[in-house]
């Protein structure tokens, strides 16, 4: 009895030594840089090695066609084309995009939602004056909270000689929100869905910041977040889902949308540093992030930066037609399911 008490007590005074001189080394990593960047490559291959177990071979063989594809390219190449010269906010292409945006929601009936008719004015430390699109759609559900389906319609606008005309970014998530917009108006949903196109996303989230900072919205009233931005174009068919390392509860909803999606979808890019060392963490690169800081629960979905990411070569005949209409699908899919899960959520 004595002997196993001394045992165990060698054990742990063994322990805590080990323990102290563990403590030390990793003190010493972290402050001697190249031990960091040992540290941080590690945790990058790791994340990597996560990330290639979690990726689907394929995607479906089938992806519904619920929404007007031919519309969807149209409006891509519309947004995208040189005489919205990159829709930078305050320019003559951005009033047009805006304008566009509008005419569209009037005539699908949604019913404006923002400070002036469809239109949310506002003026930030980057962009001098910016104007966000909302629109809305009455849910089924009075009692139910706001699902805010967010894309940004801005990009860099005209540097130099240079058009950055902003296809993928972010042309194809707008053109994907007036899709979802189309496509709620015949098929009505439970919770209110608030459809904002929104500016000034390429200066720090400008546009989406606004919203809350203006008092436009309160983030007690928003159930959820969806994001779209970059839907356009992919070498490996992938889509990335970022946002269930913050909900954990959002993986299985993903995975139900993958039984029906052509795309690859991989839940990644939410990760901190100290999970996924210098994979890139996409939680507040687009305009969800200004959904998470108040804490608002969000879903984004979009591709990786490719070579003509902010390049003026990001122009819409590089828009992949049918990964395109698969990803619009998808995040369709998505806000589907999350309007459904939670209104059952609710109820019970
Ligand atoms: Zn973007």
């Amino acid at each position: 009895m004595s002997a196993t008490n001394t045992e165990k007590h060698k054990q742990q005074s063994w322990l805590r030594r080990y323990w102290l001189v563990g403590l030390l080394v990793l003190l010493v990593l972290l402050a001697w840089w190249p031990g960091r960047s040992i540290l941080l490559n590690v945790l990058t291959e790791r994340e990597a090695t996560r990330i290639e177990a979690i990726t689907p071979a394929t995607g479906a063989a089938e992806t519904p066609r619920r929404i007007d594809a031919e519309q969807l390219m149209a409006d891509l190449h519309w947004l995208a084309d040189a005489e919205r010269a990159g829709r930078a906010p305050g320019t003559d292409g951005s009033r047009q995009a805006r304008e566009y945006i509008i005419e569209r929601f009037a005539a699908l009936g949604l019913a404006p939602a923002g400070s002036d008719g469809y239109e949310h004015s506002f003026s930030s430390e980057r962009v001098e004056s910016g104007v966000n699109v909302l629109g809305s759609i009455i849910g089924q559900d009075p009692s139910l909270r706001t699902i805010v389906v967010t894309a940004h319609y801005d990009h860099l606008g005209v540097r130099g000689d240079d058009i950055y005309y902003g296809s993928d970014d972010n042309a194809s998530g707008t053109a994907a929100l007036l899709a979802y917009a189309e496509y709620f108006t015949v098929n009505q949903p439970q919770h209110t869905l608030l459809f904002a196109a929104l500016d000034g996303e390429e200066q720090g989230l400008a546009g989406a910041y606004a919203l809350f900072k203006s008092g436009h919205l309160n983030p007690n009233d928003i159930a959820f977040n969806v994001n779209v931005d970059m839907l356009s174009r992919d070498t490996d068919q992938l889509l990335y889902a970022v946002g269930t390392y913050h909900h954990p509860w959002l993986a299985p909803l993903v995975r139900r949308v993958q039984q029906e999606s052509g795309a690859r979808i991989v839940m990644a890019h939410d990760r901190p540093k100290w999970r996924a060392g210098n994979t890139m963490d996409w939680t507040m690169s687009s305009d969800h992030g200004a959904f998470h800081v108040e804490g608002i629960p969000f879903m984004y979905f979009g591709v990786a930066d490719h070579p003509d990411y902010h390049s003026p070569r990001d122009t819409s005949d590089k828009a992949d037609e049918e990964f395109f209409r698969i990803t619009t699908e998808t995040a369709l899919s998505f806000t589907k399911l999350i309007d459904q899960v939670l209104s059952e959520k609710r109820a019970r």
